[in-house]
């Protein structure tokens, strides 16, 4: 069985003016489509057919098998990131607001550390919001295509910081396109969920 592109979780002009939708119509319609196809051709009757996307992930990258790696990858972080957003803001709450304030003191402060960890990420790369084995919670970088259960971590959120992600909305004004994912576009309500389940 073959992956197929999801849907977007929201029609494509639901995040504007903050992410257009002419940006959803290259990042979604054409990068990450392409992960998908290049994906199912490299796989197509090898013995990565039939497992997850993060199984093939796994054992791609320990195989240093990059052209399956870092297709896999890149179809689980983009389906992920999709749903990292949302038209209809609303700030922590509950159990992971606790959470939150627990690791990092104020939402403020995570903000700080998001922000800046895509911001300050050399290159293309992801901003993780992440729990840890020990139930705590903490913000990664990833580097290309690489995704934090490659080192054990949870992803509860994240923001795509390659060039494509913003280019057309922002040029090359990343750390502004961090800032207004943070505080108009995470879907809390997702991050909530990851945390619970
Ligand atoms: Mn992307």
């Amino acid at each position: 069985m073959s992956f197929t592109l999801p849907d977007l979780p929201y029609a494509k002009d639901a995040l504007a003016p903050h992410m257009s939708a002419q940006t959803f119509d290259f990042h979604h319609g054409k990068h990450h489509q392409t992960y998908v196809t290049n994906l199912n051709n490299l796989i197509e009757g090898t013995d990565y057919a039939g497992k997850d996307l993060v199984e093939i992930s796994k054992e791609a990258f320990a195989k240093k098998d990059m052209g399956v790696f870092n297709n896999a990858a890149q179809v689980w972080n983009h389906t992920f990131f999709w749903n990292s957003m949302t038209p209809n803001y609303a700030a922590p709450s509950g159990d992971l607001a606790a959470a939150i304030d627990k690791s990092f003191g104020s939402l403020d402060e995570l903000k700080t550390k998001f922000t800046g960890a895509g911001a300050t990420r050399f290159g293309s790369g992801w901003a993780w919001l992440v729990q840890k084995a020990d139930g705590g919670l903490d913000v990664v970088s990833t580097a290309n295509a690489e995704l934090p259960q490659l080192e054990g971590l949870k992803p509860l959120l994240t923001c795509d910081v390659w060039e494509h992600a913003y280019y057309l909305d922002y040029q090359n004004a990343r750390p502004k396109f961090l800032e207004v994912f943070f505080d108009n576009l995470a879907n809390w309500d997702f991050a909530a969920q990851n945390l619970a389940g």
